[in-house]
């Protein structure tokens, strides 16, 4: 276990160079306090998980001070926001602080998130507010309970610092974890900025430092690209098998580690709804929930354009055309194992289809109505579950033969049973209204839900004694909550 000031630094980005990134020096908060810390993410960095509770610990990721190893430096990227493409980006208000290896060997980012004003700040004003900096923090954490890949989250700090929004609020900032804050932006920039020799710097370092196992294939890039191909069919796969919502699905908030990253207006859905759309800005809804499937491919595609300098364009082709198969193999192997099925057949596809099909509109709780599903045996489940559905009888046909499909999957106990569905099947998810109630506890100085709520869900699938609120449908007033965009 390491104390703060052992951590042992590599600045492989920044050195880079300045074509990549530019020195910048954290702004420092006021009065910074640890809001909540992830015991989970100090482990990675070999942390003693007491140094959250000493003052310095606020102190460095408030932005106060800084190891004489770190170089901070904010990079620049571009990007596809919302379909049209925008020539600069950046970090705006997130620095990279420098790259941690572990006991373990493993490289971490540490990228501060809300550290003041950059050369890539366009309009805005360097800071993120308490609300967002939680709401980042619970959905990191969460995301990797789940078993969903992301960038992680190890610490909130909040402040007395002024900042407007819609209203005054407090600063925060939150300390984000990844192996690499590199994006699809980052080849988009220096491609249509035409900068071949720094493209290939960036494509150099991102295969020798993340995708080494590529370089033994006859083409490096080729394979490279494919295996990002790979990993976002998979991640997408497991957001829309657990209900996860992105929201601001743009090639700069796509990691080119195929994490999932930089969340705004997220949302998990509480009831089913493939229509939803959790951005309140995106009114034509091309990140609704459904829409993430194709937009995945379509993001892929925008990167695709930019490595053309380094891969024909036909092999692109065909590795993108991997992209749906693969996604489509990753979901129904997920869902087959929430419905409780072991084997598969080819039907399996619109068993599922058809549960989906009943759920939407009929005010289903989605994650409920699976974890309830493995409680009981499939003919008592579905008796009880039933009430739920609008279209009675169309659930009750497909609830007879979904129990004949789990009749003949295999002979297994009960019991059995239930301890599989609920590895699969969270009881415990981030809903919005939980978000906002530990949100507005914490804007008031308490941070003992903030941290009771993210203690929660690092163990989604377990039931945990006295924790029943956290496993109940949203209350009325919580399920169309408005997520500000203004993060
Ligand atoms: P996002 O939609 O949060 O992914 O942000 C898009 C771009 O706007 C990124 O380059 C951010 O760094 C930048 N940005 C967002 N909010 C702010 C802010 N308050 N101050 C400066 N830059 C920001
Ligand atoms: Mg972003």
């Amino acid at each position: 276990m390491k104390a703060l000031d052992e951590l042992t630094f590599d600045n492989r980005f920044a050195r880079l160079g300045d074509a990549f990134s530019t020195h910048v020096l954290p702004e420092p908060l006021d009065e910074p306090r640890l809001v909540v810390a992830s015991k989970a993410a100090m482990a990675l960095l070999d942390l003693d998980p007491a140094v959250a509770e000493t003052p310095v610990f606020a102190e460095l990721f408030g932005g106060h001070k800084l190891w004489a190893e770190a170089e901070p430096r904010a990079m620049v990227y571009s990007g596809h926001q919302f379909g049209g493409y925008t020539p600069q980006l950046g970090d705006g208000r997130g620095l990279l602080l420098g790259e941690v290896y572990n006991e373990a060997g493993e490289h971490w980012d540490l990228h501060l998130k809300g550290a003041g004003m950059t050369p890539y700040s366009r309009m805005g004003d360097g800071r993120a507010v308490l609300r967002s900096s939680i709401r980042e923090f619970l959905a990191s954490e969460a995301l990797h309970a789940l078993g969903i890949p992301t960038s992680r989250a190890l610490c909130v700090i909040g402040s007395s610092t002024p900042v407007w929004r819609e209203k005054q609020e407090r600063g925060a900032m939150v300390l984000r974890l990844a192996h690499s804050h590199i994006r699809f932006g980052h080849f988009e920039y220096f491609y249509y900025t035409k900068k071949p020799e720094q493209q290939a710097e960036l494509a150099e370092h991102v295969l020798n430092l993340h995708y080494l196992e590529c370089r033994e294939q006859p083409e490096p890039y080729l394979a490279m690209f494919r295996e990002i191909v790979e990993r976002n069919a998979e991640m997408i796969a497991k957001w829309q098998a657990y209900g996860f919502c992105h929201g601001v699905m743009n090639t700069d908030n796509m990691s080119i580690l195929g994490i999932t990253f930089d969340f705004g207006p997220f949302a998990f859905l509480d009831d089913f709804d493939a229509h939803f759309i959790c951005n309140h800005s995106d009114h034509e809804g091309r990140y609704s929930f459904s829409n993430q499937v194709p937009i995945g491919q379509w993001n892929l595609s925008a990167l695709a354009q930019a490595l053309t300098p380094f891969i024909s364009v036909e092999a692109l082709k065909e590795a993108l055309g991997l992209y749906l198969p693969l996604y489509q193999a990753h979901y129904l192997d997920l869902m087959r194992r929430r419905l409780g099925l072991t084997t598969a057949e080819e039907d399996d596809q619109t068993l599922v289809e058809g549960l989906l099909k009943l759920m939407q509109n009929s005010g289903v709780d989605y994650t409920l109505f699976f974890r309830r599903l493995g409680d009981e045996s499939a003919t008592l489940a579905v008796a009880r579950l039933r009430d739920d559905f609008v279209d009675m009888a169309g659930f009750d046909a497909w609830a007879e033969r979904y129990k004949a499909r789990v009749a003949r999957d295999g002979d297994y106990t009960q019991e059995q049973r239930r301890e599989r569905m609920h590895a699969v099947n969270p009881l415990y998810i981030l809903r919005n209204y939980l978000a906002q109630n530990a949100i507005a506890a914490a804007e008031s100085g308490d941070y003992s839900e903030v941290r009771r709520l993210h203690d929660v869900l690092t163990r989604p699938f377990e039931e945990q004694a006295g924790m029943e609120q956290y496993a109940q449908r949203p209350p009325d007033w919580g399920k169309h909550l408005e997520i500000s965009c203004s993060s």
